[in-house]
């Protein structure tokens, strides 16, 4: 039944115009705005049996950072059978708050990299806090340091993830905290995200290291498109947003069967960036600011990414 749908040409638009993403899209929930649709009976499954809301459930997983947000509305069963989404994002996020040494559940992550070859040296990032930061590692080739420029460059070679679960991990987050009105709207979501009804997922996200901006505790928001059709220009109607450690995330929830109904094929789809950069502070006339794009939200198959990070040093 979707088969029209992947004629959709998708734009990315890319214009320097901050407030386009808050003209086209308003905020409709985040953990301070949460409440359950129904306290104590799953969103998602109904159950209402006690014993199955004995754990604490969290509406921003912590291993992207320590958080109280708790949900009210999630059985354990369910619970338990979207967990195995989240270990890939723990794997994508490490990195990020190792540098940043921010604490997950109990301690800052470890970051291990991965051997590509036999007896290859693994590098282990860890910050101590003590009277001077320190920096443990054991595979001196993944450091370059340019004393000139008092650089630190630190490259991570990340032990590999699956993009498809990161995006269903990053998604339920948002649906965890959907509004009932959104969520009974798109019933089809939670079965897309069990696994037992396919839809069209939106591949491309949007990542950006901060500069300055460091998230202790994670954040997240979801967004709803004000209107989805403007012209022949179409919207995703939902667009998620993740801060964690230094980095922000923003991705689409699928389209569900509610939204396909009122899309025609002669719409092109816009997808506008989110202005992460804004949240760095002032920033300089013509100051470069880098948002990566992520193309593969749909990857089936284990993902080894690379990555650079540079530090000022003194
Ligand atoms: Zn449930």
């Amino acid at each position: 039944m979707f088969s029209n749908l992947f004629n959709i040409v998708i734009f990315i638009v890319m214009k320097l115009n901050p407030l386009e993403f808050f003209d086209t899209y308003e905020l409709i929930a985040s953990p301070n705005t949460y409440s359950p649709i129904v306290p104590n009976e799953c969103r998602y499954c109904g159950e209402k049996s006690e014993v199955l809301f004995k754990t604490d459930c969290h509406l921003i997983p912590e291993l992207l950072g320590r958080n109280h947000f708790l949900s009210r509305d999630e059985c354990d069963n369910c619970n338990q059978l979207f967990s195995k989404w989240e270990s890939h994002l723990a794997i994508f996020a490490r990195p990020y708050l190792s540098l940043s040494n921010i604490k997950t559940k109990n301690k800052v992550p470890i970051f291990q990299s991965r051997t590509d070859y036999k007896d290859q040296p693994r590098t282990s990032i860890k910050i101590e806090e003590g009277s001077t930061k320190r920096l443990i590692h054991s595979n001196l080739d993944d450091f370059i340091l340019d004393t000139e420029k008092g650089l630190l460059q630190i490259a991570t070679r990340n032990p590999g993830f699956i993009p498809n679960h990161i995006y269903r991990a990053l998604c339920k987050i948002m649906l965890g905290m959907m509004p009932s009105k959104e969520f009974f709207e798109n019933k089809d979501f939670f079965k897309w995200l069990e696994g037992t009804q396919e839809l069209p997922e939106i591949c491309h996200g949007f990542q950006y290291k901060s500069q300055k901006k460091y998230y202790k505790t994670p954040s997240a928001q979801l967004y709803k498109a004000k209107k989805i059709v403007v012209g022949n220009i179409a919207y995703p109607e939902f667009v998620g947003i993740i801060s964690f450690a230094n980095t922000i995330v923003q991705f689409y929830l699928p389209l569900s069967e509610n939204y396909l109904i009122n899309h025609s094929d002669q719409n092109s789809m816009n997808l506008v960036v989110y202005p992460s950069f804004a949240f760095d502070g002032d920033m300089k006339q013509n100051q470069k600011f880098k948002i990566r794009h992520i193309t593969n939200f749909d990857q089936k198959e284990p993902y080894k990414s690379d990555e650079k990070f540079t530090f000022k040093v003194n």
